[in-house]
């Protein structure tokens, strides 16, 4: 399990962590069987699932899990927790490594927390493999969760994703935002200062799908980030954002956590979520 090892500070420290930890928390009181984590890259969704490993088995104060240090979050840190079964870290996941898991998966894990399974690369899942997965999924799994990593959700077997919860991480991007979502960004903040020219944008049929509206969260939360740490100086949106003040950057983090949830939901219109985060803001922006 090598392929799997990070350092126990690891797993509290990386790149959104705050942000990712605090729903991970909030997600444990009542852990979803299976997690599809989205987004970010390859090494932020493998330090993500640890981390959801490790919420779930941490021995810390529960408003503090996972705690990095307890002897249950430094094992799973290393991949050498009892309760922890990874699939697919250093080879393509065969049928027979899942059904070889099938009778213990039967059985409550052997610690206090829950027995997390995850799969690398769900993405490359072979379609026997997928419906093995489909299958243990639709039966009672008393303390397992499963977890499955994947760039994209829609780059997933649509049966797993709907008994799935979905976490999407940042995804990674370039520097600065592309043309098309630099161009929202700066409506949007022209949006606060005016009340104008936004629901024009958002009403234009088709104009804000799904996809553009998380490259949109993408955009704010890297300028979040850099007015966060004072470093707007290459940057006006995130000048702009600096003028809320610690208070206002709070809350503007979780109206953009919320809406991140908020666009997990299939029935959910992008162009709704992207009014929502407009207005939430503009009370006291
Ligand atoms: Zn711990």
């Amino acid at each position: 399990m090598t392929g799997t090892a990070c350092s126990p500070t690891a797993l509290c420290a990386f790149a959104g962590a705050a942000q990712i930890l605090a729903r991970l928390r909030t997600l444990s009181a009542h852990a979803p069987q299976s997690l599809v984590i989205e987004g970010g890259t390859e090494a932020d969704r493998k330090t993500a699932a640890l981390a959801w490993a490790a919420t779930l088995n941490c021995t810390g104060q529960p408003e503090a899990r996972p705690c990095c240090q307890c002897p249950a979050c430094v094992q799973i840190a290393q991949g050498v927790f009892m309760d922890l079964k990874v699939f697919g870290d250093q080879e393509k996941i065969t049928t027979d490594e899942v059904r070889e898991a099938l009778p213990e998966w039967g059985q409550p894990p052997r610690g206090n927390g829950r027995r997390v399974s995850i799969f690398f690369g769900a993405h490359e899942f072979h379609p026997a493999v997928a419906n093995l997965l489909l299958k243990t999924l639709e039966e009672p799994r008393p303390g397992n969760v499963f977890v499955l990593l994947a760039p994209q959700r829609e780059r997933l077997l649509q049966t797993l994703v709907s008994r799935s919860f979905v976490l999407t991480l940042p995804w990674p991007g370039p520097k600065a935002p592309e043309p098309d979502v630099a161009e929202w960004l700066a409506a949007l903040l022209n949006f606060w200062d005016t009340g104008q020219g936004w629901f024009e944008r958002t009403g234009t049929k088709g104009a804000a799908d799904r996809a553009l509206a998380l490259r949109l969260l993408s955009a704010c939360q890297r300028e979040l980030t850099l007015a966060v740490a004072g470093d707007t100086q290459g940057s006006p949106a995130a000048k702009r954002l600096a003028r809320l003040g610690p208070s206002g950057l709070r809350r503007f983090d979780l109206v953009l956590g919320q809406a991140q949830e908020a666009l997990n939901q299939p029935t959910v219109m992008p162009a709704l979520v992207l009014d929502w985060i407009a207005t939430a803001m503009i009370a006291k922006g």
